[in-house]
């Protein structure tokens, strides 16, 4: 990949990573809460299950994933450091561009992504 574009993708891997830490930023207040215990709240019996609850359940799994998110663009980001950025890490070949501007921090080709996923 020409130098050019690597600029490019990480530009955009540096923006999406500000995103994503601003967003983890605004959850995590709400996710750990201040003085509140811990949260163990396993919704076995989901019509018990208070509102407030809820919206922590799902803020809890939308934290994780965003720091999952963030572990692959900061991945992604020493690749680039590294030129290794673009490569399948899988079969090798080269990850097609167009892929990588729908998904800057993927780390496999099309096909082995599939593959990966079952
Ligand atoms: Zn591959």
């Amino acid at each position: 990949m020409d130098k050019n574009k690597l600029k490019h993708f990480e530009e955009l891997l540096r923006k999406e990573r500000e995103r994503v830490l601003e967003e983890i930023e605004l959850l995590r207040p709400k996710v750990e809460g201040e003085g509140e215990e811990t949260i163990n709240y396993y919704p076995t019996h989901p019509a018990d299950a208070g509102i407030e609850e809820e919206v922590k359940v799902t803020d809890t799994i939308l934290l994780d994933n965003l720091s999952r998110e963030l572990r692959e663009i900061e991945a992604a980001l020493e690749r680039i450091a590294e030129g290794t950025y673009g490569i399948c890490e899988k079969c090798g070949k080269k990850i097609p561009e167009g892929r990588l501007a729908l998904v800057p921090y993927t780390r496999f080709c099309k096909e082995c992504a599939e593959k990966e996923e079952g």
